[in-house]
């Protein structure tokens, strides 16, 4: 479905015939203007001593029962660090440490009848030593798997920037 079916009352003043481009929306009654800017997502690239990189299946819509990355979108005044520290410790109660970048990649995200375009941030980290870090999954996740990049398959993975990701790790 196109935003502009979705979103076409202003919100301000309730008129029909808001008018969208791709990013903004804005008002032909009250000359109201609202912006559907990127949003910043995170995710972790967490591998184990047998280079098998840790995955969730979803247990939540969209795209619930496929595999993704452990993230999610980064808080108002949040770093992408701080962003990736959280989820983890909400999404799996485990602690990580030595984050580092390692790409950025468009993502896509269809959610309520909206489609949200995010900023997907692949950072590294590793599990912290200093804490017991037994998994415990929230009900976000139903299974954590871990898997070699090369025997995960593009039609069990959620999102198109994680299919990217994955094909990259394959190739290097
Ligand atoms: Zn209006």
């Amino acid at each position: 479905m196109d935003n502009k079916e979705v979103l076409k009352y202003c919100p301000r003043c309730s008129a029909h015939a808001v008018l969208a481009d791709s990013r903004k929306i804005v008002c032909a009654g009250c000359g109201f203007q609202i912006y559907l800017n990127t949003a910043a997502a995170v995710a972790a690239l967490l591998f184990d001593g047998d280079s098998r990189l840790m995955a969730v299946r979803r247990n939540h819509e969209p795209r619930s029962g496929m595999l993704d990355l452990p993230g999610g979108f980064v808080d108002f005044g949040e770093t992408a660090e701080e962003a990736l520290s959280r989820e983890l410790r909400e999404e799996l109660g485990i602690t990580v440490c030595g984050i580092e970048y390692y790409r950025s990649i468009p993502n896509k995200y269809q959610y309520g009848g909206v489609l949200y375009h995010t900023l997907d941030i692949f950072l590294k980290c590793r599990f912290d030593d200093g804490v017991d870090n037994n998994i415990r999954p929230n009900d976000e996740i139903s299974e954590v798997v871990y898997k070699r990049p090369g025997d995960i398959s593009e039609d069990e993975i959620a999102f198109d920037s994680m299919k990217k990701l994955i094909k990259s790790l394959k190739i290097n």
